[in-house]
């Protein structure tokens, strides 16, 4: 029933050449991760099926009224920052093919997108010795700019302390609008008020048993967008995938208005999005409201909305933007949701591999022997997951769910083999056995 494949190499990396005769792909989850999914799939011909628990999409991680869309970059080239500007730059294109397609038919969603730039600011030593040697890496002006503290509040139009890295193209987007205008894909179905209650494989197709309405649903293949609850338990109650490694971090942003001597004035507004220790953007709606936040609770489940929470979001602004922060009043609460975020912070994104198999074919890794041939990676059949995105899923859940499509469809990687490795989802357990301390980990 385990799929397997062939490569000697690294055998525990490699994925099979998927048959289907279908293409039929249900994807539990609505948020931004399951939406891109569904979005590449049906972008080249496959029926999709996306189930919700909520009445609408976008209302948990995704839920957040404006997100920023901006990359990462390191002092040094490096894997992450590599990762992080190919999903930026994959990103920025698929907004303006979205935005394209919007203008040629008149019933499609509309893409809240804002690319008003945003301003990374330097404010501790360790940013300001990163901005230096950015300063000395040759980027496109149209990609980053370091600029001096002078010029970041002259784009920003507010006070700016500090020096910063500035992305002229980013921006922020309301994520709902962005998951909505995926999901309006002719080929996509979209199930709310559909809670995914457990999964099973049988006749070459998983069954998904559903309520309130008890609907079963049968796909090819089946792909988990769940945000931070991976608890299925595909085929063996005792082997949940939920022992991939995820850890969650509950975060909740703030609304405000900006007033000088008590008047609003647009004229003398935040124009750009400033990432400090969090970010704050400009206006986001009718009300005038801007956006801060947000808060970072490491290992809590709790997506209450609190006052104590915008407090401490307002406490943070000001620390780094004491002028910004007088200027704000009438705060309220945004949005309180739970991140999903793995040891080394990339996603988990493939083909959901049988890690029992893993642990029993791949035990004596730890001895370092190149020259063995090592059994064929197991998997189980036709199941897949695009999770774990941590506070950076706008960004990066586009560029994943094209390779995770091409992937399933048989198509070249957009991505070399190097970050295909790093996404894989079997990672951990790999370096686990790797460094033989699986027993005392797992
Ligand atoms: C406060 C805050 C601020 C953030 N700011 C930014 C930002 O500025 N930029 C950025 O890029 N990212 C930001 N992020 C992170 C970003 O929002 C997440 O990375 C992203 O939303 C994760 O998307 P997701 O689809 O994996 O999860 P979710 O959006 O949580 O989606 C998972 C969906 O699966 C559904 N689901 C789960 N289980 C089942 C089931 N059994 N049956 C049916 N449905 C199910 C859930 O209801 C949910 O809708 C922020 C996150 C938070 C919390």
């Amino acid at each position: 029933m385990i799929k397997r494949v062939t490569n000697k190499a690294q055998p525990w990396f490699s994925y099979p050449d998927y048959t289907w005769k279908e293409k039929t792909a249900t994807v539990i989850g609505a948020g931004i991760a399951g939406s891109q999914v569904a979005w590449h799939l049906a972008k080249r011909g496959w029926r999709v099926t996306v189930i919700e628990r909520h009445t609408k999409p976008a209302t948990e991680a995704s839920g957040n009224l404006a997100g920023i869309i901006s990359p990462k970059v390191t002092a040094k080239p490096s894997l992450g920052e590599d990762f992080y500007l190919q999903c930026y730059q994959y990103t920025l294109q698929q907004i303006e093919e979205l935005q394209t397609s919007a203008d040629s038919d008149n019933n499609s969603e509309t893409l809240n997108w804002n690319p008003v730039g945003v301003l990374q600011l330097a404010y501790k030593e360790r940013d300001i010795q990163r901005w230096k040697q950015l300063q000395q890496r040759s980027f496109s002006k149209s990609l980053l700019q370091c600029v001096d503290a002078e010029t970041a509040s002259l784009i920003a139009n507010v006070e700016i302390p500090y020096p910063a890295v500035y992305f002229p193209q980013a921006g922020w987007i309301n994520p709902a609008s962005f998951c909505n205008t995926l999901l309006s894909h002719e080929n996509i179905t979209l199930e709310t008020d559909t809670h995914a209650l457990d999964i099973d494989y049988q006749d070459d197709h998983w069954r998904i048993n559903s309520s309130p309405s008890h609907n079963l649903y049968q796909t090819e293949a089946l792909i988990i967008c769940s945000g931070k609850d991976l608890n299925f338990a595909p085929i063996d109650p005792n082997n949940p995938i939920t022992t991939l490694p995820s850890e969650m971090i509950a975060g909740q942003t703030s609304l405000a208005i900006q007033q000088q001597d008590g008047q609003t004035s647009l004229n003398n507004h935040l124009k750009t999005v400033l990432d400090h220790e969090g970010y704050i953007t400009p206006v986001i709606n009718d009300q005038q409201q801007l956006l801060f936040g947000a808060t970072y609770h490491r290992g809590s489940s709790d997506n209450r909305i609190s006052a104590e929470a915008d407090q401490q979001n307002f406490d943070k602004l000001k620390r780094h933007l004491p002028n910004l922060a007088k200027e704000l009043s009438s705060i309220k609460s945004g949005h309180a949701a739970i991140r999903s975020v793995t040891p080394d912070r990339l996603p988990l994104l493939g083909a959901v591999a049988d890690l029992s198999a893993y642990q029993r074919d791949y035990v004596d890794l730890h001895h370092g022997k190149h020259w063995k041939t090592y059994a064929d990676a197991s998997y189980y059949p036709n199941l897949f997951i695009s999770a774990a995105y941590g506070s950076r899923g706008l960004t990066t859940a586009g560029l994943c769910a094209n390779v995770l499509a091409s992937i399933m469809n048989g198509d070249a990687s957009p991505v070399g083999k190097k970050l295909l490795d790093a996404l894989h989802p079997a990672r951990f357990t790999i370096r686990q056995l790797k460094k033989n301390t699986i027993n005392s980990t797992s």
